[in-house]
């Protein structure tokens, strides 16, 4: 049996992950859930698994809650709040699904104290990086990925010696622009941006998988997921998203992994791996004519990729300064505060123009944050 804290679990991951928990009741319970100011879903999820320990983000959710449960679970609001879930003494699995930078302190205190921490959180690795890495190694725990095409590349390179490994790819649809031309990906709409072909997320990462900023993230996270240099990782653009990724040996083959796009397998592959048990999605339908494309990504109409690439070459702080700028410059364009293409401008001027520094602590990753969220924000005003 594992138990469960999810973080963020009125999202599409954490409500994914609670679908796996309801099919799998004698393997998986619900010990803690935090989420953010989705406070009724939250209080049905509560209702339905009963979690021990729950978090919300303000204290007037938190009392707000306490007054409507039919129990009385432990209540905690805030970053504190967050701790206390993913530190549960109760729990063994972190599922850590916050979005964007927010979501880095809890990922790195779960594995500190020695949980395995199913993490689709990916900023964590983009922004922490080795840190994680040391979280893990000190404290005990356990990294496994849920992103898709990482989760993928877990089953490809399991006990593989990576002196045989040339490179990996990972696909990406390539949203909803993928055959736009230049000048109208340019002048694209929010509405035209959240309209993504294969997956359904949450706003953030759709406007990430429309840039392909998601892709360049993705980059940098199986890199540092699995110790591959800038050059021994690439992008496959496949617009079914049946391929999730790819390992390419020095002999000249390909190892490939597929299965529907349907985020409750990769999800169930971390929560209950090594096992494999009957899967949440029906079997590939091999005996129905189809058609599988692959193409390489355009970087003058997506040039977040590139931007991607050269903060992984860079090293230190840049994958962090690149992440907050984007972080902003997408908020501020779902407000309309921005136009699509200035999102790609206001990441390229971060990095262009803020110091790179190596990375020391958490403190001094999160500070470099901080301070690209404020020259992006800068940015932005000039721009409205
Ligand atoms: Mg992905």
């Amino acid at each position: 049996m594992r138990h469960l804290a999810i973080l963020g679990s009125t999202g599409s991951i954490g409500t994914a992950t609670l679908a796996v928990v309801a099919a799998h009741p004698e393997r998986l319970r619900v010990v803690a859930l935090a989420a953010g100011r989705n406070r009724d879903l939250l209080k049905a999820q509560c209702e339905a698994y009963r979690p021990r320990c729950v978090s919300v983000s303000s204290q007037v959710d938190a009392d707000w809650l306490r007054g409507e449960l039919s129990y009385r679970p432990e209540l905690h609001w805030g970053p504190e709040g967050l701790l206390a879930c993913a530190l549960h003494p109760d729990a063994d699995t972190v599922v850590a699904a916050i979005v964007g930078s927010a979501g880095l302190a809890s990922t790195e205190a779960a594995l500190r104290g020695g949980r395995r921490v199913c993490l689709a959180n990916k900023e964590s690795l983009v922004v922490g990086g080795a840190l994680m890495h040391e979280a893990a190694l000190a404290g005990g725990g356990e990294l496994l990925p849920v992103d898709s095409e990482h989760a993928a590349l877990h089953q490809l390179l399991a006990d593989r010696d990576p002196a045989t490994i040339r490179e990996v790819r990972i696909t990406a649809s390539g949203g909803p622009f993928r055959d736009w031309p230049l000048a109208r990906i340019q002048a694209a709409t929010v509405a035209e941006a959240l309209n993504h072909p294969t997956w359904k997320m949450g706003p953030k990462i759709t406007i990430d998988s429309a840039t392909l900023m998601n892709k360049g993230l993705e980059v940098i996270e199986a890199s540092v997921l699995f110790g591959l240099t800038p050059d021994q990782v690439a992008v496959t653009v496949h617009p079914q998203s049946q391929v999730h990724a790819m390992v390419g040996f020095h002999d000249g083959s390909y190892h490939l992994q597929a299965c529907a796009n349907d985020m409750k397998l990769p999800i169930q592959y971390c929560l209950l791996y090594p096992e494999k048990l009957p899967g949440p999605v029906p079997a590939y339908p091999w005996d129905q004519p189809a058609t599988w494309t692959f193409e390489a990504p355009d970087l003058l109409r997506f040039p977040c990729l590139g931007l991607a690439f050269a903060a992984l070459r860079a090293g230190g702080t840049a994958p962090a300064i690149l992440n907050a700028a984007n972080e902003v410059a997408v908020a501020a364009f779902l407000e309309g505060r921005i136009g699509f293409w200035d999102i790609q401008a206001c990441n390229s001027e971060a990095l262009a123009h803020l110091p790179v520094a190596p990375v020391g602590s958490l403190l001094q990753v999160l500070d470099a944050d901080r301070a690209a969220r404020s020259h992006a924000e800068g940015w932005v005003q000039t721009r409205t």
